[in-house]
């Protein structure tokens, strides 16, 4: 079953066992599709009002984007000002400050910008030492004639800035870390760490090897060294005129490869923003947006007729199709698209309904801010996640 989400939607009814996959036509779809093509409108009309979508994590970033635009700002601006309160925040550990390191232990983060009154883009990948690498992708849209910069490019342009070079791993992020690394063991089942690797588990022995931490960060830790997560916020914005602009931002996937780069900073697959149609992003596993370069394929789907949901849909669809739709492998990871049309339709889309922890299912949401306060919506999707 497929949930609604919001914008006002008609409903949504295509079947969801989606046999043939999201990026397989017969011919009679693709004539249908051409004609849909000939006929699609070079923009749509604006919806006359404001409105910010975002990611779960983003109840503060789109109340803060909103505020802005509501008072005159820009809306790339408005929406960088937004996630800068979540990059700054230490507490989540998906993006900016706190961020779960690579596995070396050094944090690195990945952004994307689009400004939509001046098409311009920029980005930055695997950049160290700075909270808030959405400002630094913005000064590269903004300063060069470059779209992306990367690792220590990215960092030295960032300081040419006047950027302070900071430590962004907090200790509960080094712990966790830590945990990780002390957790991983060869064939044998032999590390090289005292207290051996098996022993890790019980709480007890988790809190010999480090007595200092509390039984509550001690949890967390294991938590996030043995389900490495992903995370990252994506924000949209409409104001009233029909501009419209986006970012990313993340510190991307635990305990990478050092220099691993996911889908965030990819214009075109972590974000896409055409304000004559919409914008388009995505947070979860990076790999399988890139594959099928979601943003920029969501907003071609809205320009040809689709709403954000449906658009949002057929996205998902791609990435099951890229596994056959076999949900035994595609169990093991999750990804969410947001998006958000000119005339002010938004939708959210996931591949599975929620995340399960204790037989329990929480299921997959998504952040808007249409002039009040920030809510939550449920976001639609693909497969039914069991408890
Ligand atoms: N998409 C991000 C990446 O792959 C991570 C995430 O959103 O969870 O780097």
């Amino acid at each position: 079953m497929l949930e609604r989400a919001g914008g006002g939607l008609p409903s949504f009814a295509d079947g969801t066992d989606n046999k043939s996959g999201g990026a397989m036509f017969t011919r009679r779809h693709w004539l249908s599709a051409s004609a849909v093509l000939a006929a699609a409108p070079q923009a749509l009309p604006a919806g006359g009002k404001p409105i910010v979508i975002s990611s779960a994590n983003g109840l503060r970033a789109c109340a803060r984007a909103m505020e802005m635009i509501r008072s005159g700002a820009d809306t790339l601006d408005a929406v960088v000002a937004g996630v800068n309160i979540v990059e700054e925040d230490p507490e989540d550990d998906s993006v900016g400050y706190g961020g779960l390191p690579n596995e070396e232990g050094v944090v690195e983060l990945d952004s994307c910008v689009m400004h939509g009154p001046t098409r311009r883009a920029g980005s930055v990948a695997s950049i160290r030492g700075v909270k808030t690498p959405s400002k630094v992708a913005k000064l590269v849209m903004e300063q060069t004639d470059h779209i992306m910069l990367v690792g220590e490019g990215a960092g030295r342009f960032a300081k040419a800035y006047g950027f302070k070079e900071e430590n962004l791993l907090t200790e509960k992020s080094r712990l966790a870390w830590l945990v990780w690394k002390r957790s991983l063991r060869d064939a044998s089942g032999h590390n090289n760490w005292i207290g051996g690797p098996g022993a890790l588990k019980p709480a007890a022995r988790l809190k010999q090897m480090f007595p200092e931490a509390s039984d509550e960060l001690l949890a967390y830790a294991w938590e996030r060294a043995v389900n490495p997560p992903t995370g990252t916020i994506n924000c949209l914005a409409l104001n009233a005129k029909g501009e419209m602009s986006g970012v990313t931002t993340t510190s991307g996937l635990a305990w990478k490869i050092p220099g691993r780069v996911g889908d965030s900073p990819i214009i075109g697959a972590g974000l896409y923003v055409d304000q004559d149609v919409g914008a388009a992003g995505s947070t979860g596993r990076g790999e399988e947006n890139i594959r099928i370069a979601g943003g920029h394929t969501i907003v071609e789907n809205m320009r040809h007729g689709m709403s954000p949901r449906e658009a949002c849909l057929d996205a998902v669809k791609r990435v099951a199709r890229n596994y056959d739709n076999d949900r035994a492998r595609l169990a093991k990871f999750d990804i969410s698209f947001y998006a958000l049309g000119r005339d002010g339709q938004y939708g959210s889309a996931a591949l599975w309904s929620g995340t399960a922890k204790n037989g329990q299912v929480r299921p997959r949401q998504f952040a808007v801010n249409d002039g009040g306060k920030s809510r939550l919506e449920n976001c639609a999707y693909l497969y039914e996640r069991k408890g």
